[in-house]
Order: structure tokens, then sequence, then C-alpha cells
């Protein structure tokens, strides 16, 4: 049997993190090395060639296009490499779905590009790093792995990046996958794929942004007015995701604004402030009339990060932003 040689790319994130106590609350991300990471995974016995490279050292919620790029930049060498069998990426959990689903969209699914985080730090008593981190090696070793995307996994379970969504601040069990459930259940012993791959072959869908463009999020909230629309447009936003009420819905003033801002050239995509469903088009918005965008499966986050690589690439009529959510 030859053993799969594994690029794991550092970020840091809690799965790096350590705090002064095992039992306290305050910690900081990204605090171990990377080194430190594998050394502890080698004395469990799994059987896989684990490559580190360093990308970052910190917290999720400060990852932006710098980070994004470097990481781009090392997975696509990887993907090149016939020396690298698959990609695995320590990774906060604030804001894994976004990375994950920026790399789904602009990579090509030849190998398996496996996301790991964790929701207690290293040195804390239960912590789960550990467990994820040899679950991941499991996912990226394995033969079935690829043709599926970018995949995030957390405790026992497999998601797609493109699905998969933080859903509690604290729990371990804090990720849920919509529309699609989870793609497999893994432990360091055991994977159960629930299907085929269904990405085989596939190229990258989008060029990786040359820059990142300012798409905003604005949360509705009863009784607010349009002026936040305005001072989005003010300061230049590019894109704006509305996390709307219920079904994309928001007061008529701030629809209006709305509208008036995809008059004006700026793409708007309705996506929901509620933790899970479809926002679909013309159910209580006119978005034929109004020139608006409906999100569909994708929550605000991702919403986001879908439309700051279409705005990057050019595409901000509604129709053509439409069709790529439509997509999902
Ligand atoms: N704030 C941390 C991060 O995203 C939380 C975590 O990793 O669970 O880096």
């Amino acid at each position: 049997m030859t053993i799969p040689r594994i690029l794991v790319l550092g970020t840091g994130g809690t799965i790096a993190g350590a705090g002064s106590s095992a039992t306290g609350a305050a910690y900081r991300p990204g605090d171990l090395a990377l080194e430190t990471l594998i050394t502890h995974l080698d004395t469990l016995g799994l059987a896989a060639d684990l490559v580190p490279q360093d990308v970052a050292k910190i917290g999720s919620q400060d990852i932006g296009w710098a980070e994004w790029q470097a990481l781009h930049i090392a997975c696509a060498r990887a993907l090149d490499d016939p020396a690298i069998d698959a990609i695995i990426i320590t990774h906060g959990t604030d804001t894994a779905e976004e990375t994950g689903f920026l790399l789904d969209l602009t990579l090509p699914t030849t190998k398996p590009v496996v996301l790991v985080g964790a929701m207690r730090p290293a040195d804390a008593v239960g912590a789960d790093g550990m467990r994820n981190f040899a679950n991941a090696v499991k996912v990226a070793s394995d033969a079935q792995a690829t043709g599926r995307g970018v995949m995030l996994v957390m405790g026992d379970a497999v998601l797609s990046a493109r699905d998969a969504r933080k859903a509690a601040t604290s729990a371990i069990d804090a990720f849920r996958s919509f529309p699609r459930g989870p793609l497999a259940r893994v432990s360091p012993a055991r994977l159960d794929w629930f299907g085929p791959p269904n990405r085989a072959g596939e190229a990258a869908r989008y060029a990786f942004p040359a820059a990142l463009p300012r798409v905003a999020i604005l949360t509705a909230g009863a009784g607010m007015d349009e002026q936040p629309v305005e001072a989005l447009l003010g300061i230049g936003a590019k894109g704006i995701v509305l996390a709307g009420m219920g079904q994309g819905n928001a007061p008529r003033v701030v629809i209006e604004a709305l509208a008036r801002a995809a008059a004006s050239g700026v793409p708007v995509v309705r996506a929901t402030r509620v933790d899970e469903g479809l926002v679909d088009r013309n159910v209580e918005v006119d978005d034929d009339a109004l020139g608006l965008v409906a999100a569909r499966a994708l929550g605000p986050a991702k919403a986001r990060v879908l439309l700051m690589v279409l705005v990057a690439g050019g595409v901000t009529d509604a129709a053509s932003v439409q069709a790529a959510f439509d997509a999902g």
C-alpha cells in the first residue's frame, strides 16, 4: 500500500489555539505551531506522510484576501504537483465556510481539499482538534474523496464546503449542512460515504479574484429605514447582500433603496437572516420588477463570497448574477 502524501496548510484558529488553563475559557487562536500538531498526529500511527506549510497563525475572523490568495496559490501548486495526493487546511471555525466556499468556487476538483477546525483549544480538557485532524487525514487519504469539491471535517461529519455553516458559537457539534446533508461519516477507523462523487473532473468554476471588491452584508431589522443602504453606496459598495427577514424580506423603504442601488449598477442579493432555508425569487419581493437577485440556498456569508467573485470577474447584471446563484 502506498502512503498518501498530504500537504497540510496551517492558518491558525482554535485547532491551533492554546489557553492558560485546561478548564478556562480564554485562549489565543493560532498559537500552536503546525509542526506540533503534526508531531502529535504522527504518534497516532496514521498511514500518511504529512507535509506542513504555514500560511498564517491567526484567528479566522482576521482572514482576508492576502491569506486567501496564499492558500489558493499553495493549493493550485499542490494540485499540479504529482508528488502531492491531497490537501488539508487547518482553519478557524468562524470563517471556515467562507474560505472553503471561495476555494470550492476557484479550484478544480482533481484532488481532495479538506478544511478542518476545532471548537476547543488544543490544551483544553476534551479538546476535539486531534480527533478532527485524524478524521481529516482519513478523508484526504481516501480514493473516493476526489471529485466532491472542497470539504469540511468537523467532529465525525464530512460536509461539503458549499453547504456547511457554523450554527453554534461554542457547542462541539457546531456545524450544519444545507441544503444537502453530510457527505460522509468519519472516524479515525472508518469512513462511510453516503453517495458517489458528484463533481468528478470539474474545472474551477471561477478565476480567483485579483482583488476583493467591497461587498457588504446588510442585516434587516424591524423598523429600520433606508439610510444604511445609502451609507453603503456612499462608501463605494460594489455589491450588497441583504440578510433579510424570512424569505429575504426587509421594510418597504429598504427594499426600494436596494432597488435604486440595483438600478445604479450595484448588484443586490437577497439572502436571509433566518438560520436555514431557501430564498426564492418573486415571493413577497418582486425581483423581476426591482432588479434584485435571490440567494437561493446560500446564507449571507457565502452569498457575499460568491458576489465578490462575480463582481471581481465583471459579472454584475441581475440575470447573470441570478444564474450563478441558481447554479448553487
Ligand atoms: N475564532 C476562532 C477562529 O475562527 C474560532 C475557532 O477556530 O473555533 O479562528
